[in-house]
């Protein structure tokens, strides 16, 4: 039977129309309009077009929107200045340092320089702790979405075996931190990983998050499981184009799982749905409110 196509589109909608309805119940209960300050060094052409998208999803769900579009020669100083004005500024909330920075700036430190409770990547190491020991913390943006998509379709995540390709501190690590607090058991699979398709077999619900083009095939998925394909990866298409694909061999996987995520329209619409929502948790965190 062919896989339940995940549809992340539809399900990003959904989750920005809970974010706009949350905006007006913070304006409603306390008064307040989060903000979202995105800081772009550079030209990367990538990068541009995500700021341009995610300052105008803000807008578009009631918050504050504020960009920084800063040359690529501005120093690291200038950067951290910067970050220092948004963190002292109450009308923003969350603070996104879009990366790649320009290479004579050290990004860490950009990053680190962040105040945790505006850090809505999640990529500070204050919210990577408070993510590992349970505490409320904001958690990165692709990993949420992933989780969000895999209970769609699986709703009780409890004692699931759970296979996470990749070990990066943007996706693979934050993902499995997600699933361990939602009781899954949790392999997490890398390069070193020996005999990973028989890894993979043992999942009911698999993970991908590599950066290789359909690198997981149809005899690696466990009938019935749920695939996430975390992957975009652009590669050679028809007539001289290019197309995306993800980590995952789409086709011949959808034959044998019970559900799956397409690339494009699954996990990479939820990216900036749940940095809106982080956004709004970044807000009530700031004021103590409760969720
Ligand atoms: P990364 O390069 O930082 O990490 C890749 C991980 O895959 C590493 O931990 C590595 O150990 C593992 N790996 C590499 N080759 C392997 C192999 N042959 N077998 C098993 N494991 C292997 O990448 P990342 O930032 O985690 O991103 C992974 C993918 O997700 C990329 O395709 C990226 O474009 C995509 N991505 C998508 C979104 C989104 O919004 N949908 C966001 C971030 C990243």
């Amino acid at each position: 039977m062919a896989a339940q196509i995940i549809d992340g589109k539809a399900i990003a909608a959904e989750v920005r129309k809970q974010v706009a309805e949350d905006v007006k119940a913070l304006q409603a209960s306390h008064g307040l309009t989060p903000g979202l300050a995105v800081v772009l060094v550079g030209e990367d052409p990538a990068s541009k077009v995500y700021v341009k998208n995610k300052a105008a999803q803000t807008v578009e769900v009631g918050m504050k929107s504020f960009e920084y579009k800063l040359s690529e020669t501005t120093s690291e100083q200038e950067i951290l200045d910067l970050v220092q004005k948004l963190n002292a500024d109450p009308e923003v909330n969350g603070i996104l340092v879009q990366l790649p920075l320009p290479k004579h700036v050290n990004a860490e430190k950009v990053l680190n320089s962040i105040d945790p409770d505006k850090d809505v990547d999640g990529f500070h190491p204050t919210n990577v702790g408070r993510l590992w020991i349970g505490e409320r913390t904001l958690v990165p943006c692709t990993p949420t979405g992933s989780a969000i998509l895999a209970k769609k379709v699986m709703p009780r995540l409890k004692g699931v075996n759970a296979v996470v390709i990749g070990r990066s501190n943007i996706v693979g690590k934050p993902m499995a931190a997600l699933l361990l607090r939602e009781s899954c058991t949790v392999t997490i699979a890398h390069s070193q990983t020996e005999d990973l398709p028989a890894v993979c077999r043992e999942a009911d619900l698999l993970v991908a998050a590599v950066g290789r083009p359909e690198m997981v095939k149809k005899d690696w998925i466990k009938p019935g499981a749920v695939v996430i394909d975390v992957g975009i990866n652009r590669v050679p298409g028809e007539n001289g184009k290019t197309k995306l694909v993800g980590d995952v061999a789409y086709a011949e996987c959808a034959e044998v799982a019970g559900a799956i995520t397409p690339v494009p329209g699954g996990v990479g619409p939820m990216t900036i749905a749940c940095l809106l929502q982080n956004t709004v948790t970044a807000a009530k965190i700031q004021k103590n409110i409760k969720d």
